[in-house]
């Protein structure tokens, strides 16, 4: 799980650091009680900017296995990396060939609880490392199919009761439509495909026009 620690007399939030001694992408480490955390900024993070601002995310825990869409350099990876532990397991999904590299070099390579996928979200079914189904599914991908992405990976993946974090960058959507109107469409869309929304949480002041939905996947499976 995440922490708040008190950096420079600011509070910030912080994951115990899985590899002791190892920044990813330049942030601090800090010591708290004689472990090691590394301050996660809600500026290069969205996650962070959603929990800053009041995101429930208790199902994303020790031990939990995450299908992560839009994994990108592994910013956030690494930090869910932290938080699930080496109990826990993070299928990290990126379509982009040189930021693919960059997530096993600086992140995979070192953190055995994360497994890169360089495969297209798209085609959930050539995932070929994923077994079973999984806890979480958290997408942060950019495109404007994003919704339908996350559902058809969830009806792949994601087990009956799991949750869903779907990042929405209304303006990948909808270049001219009113976000919350986009906001609401997605919801809908989720809804449509047996999920029950808990929250829906805006990202400013850390990221513009960005919000992230949480819901659970009560599908009945056959
Ligand atoms: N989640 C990352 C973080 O917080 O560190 C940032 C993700 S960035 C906004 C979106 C990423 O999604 C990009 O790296 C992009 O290459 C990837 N992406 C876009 N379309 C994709 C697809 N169809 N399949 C897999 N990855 C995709």
């Amino acid at each position: 799980m995440s922490i708040w620690v008190r950096v420079e007399g600011q509070k910030q939030l912080a994951t115990p650091n899985l590899v002791a001694g190892e920044s990813i992408y330049g942030e601090k480490l800090v010591k708290h009680d004689d472990e090691e955390y590394r301050v996660w900024d809600p500026f290069r993070s969205k996650l962070a900017a959603a929990l800053k601002n009041g995101l429930r995310a208790d199902t994303i825990r020790t031990g939990t296995t995450i299908l992560y869409l839009g994994a990108s350099t592994g910013t956030t990876v690494s930090h869910v990396s932290d938080i699930v532990g080496i109990t826990g397991l993070v299928f990290a999904v990126e379509l982009a060939s040189r930021v693919g590299r960059e997530l096993i070099e600086n992140v995979a390579r070192k953190r055995k609880n994360v497994v890169p996928i360089l495969e297209d979200a798209r085609r959930p079914n050539s995932y070929f490392s994923i077994f079973g189904r999984v806890d979480v599914l958290y997408c942060d991908i950019a495109q404007q199919d994003q919704t339908e992405i996350a559902i058809q990976n969830s009806q792949t993946f994601l087990k009956v009761g799991g949750s869903i974090f779907l990042i929405v960058k209304t303006r990948s959507i909808d270049v001219i439509a009113n976000p919350k109107l986009v906001i609401r469409d997605q919801v809908r869309k989720l809804e449509d495909n047996d999920f029950s929304v808990e929250q829906v949480i805006n990202l400013e002041p850390f990221d513009k026009d960005h919000a992230i939905i949480r819901a659970t996947y009560n599908h009945v499976q056959n």
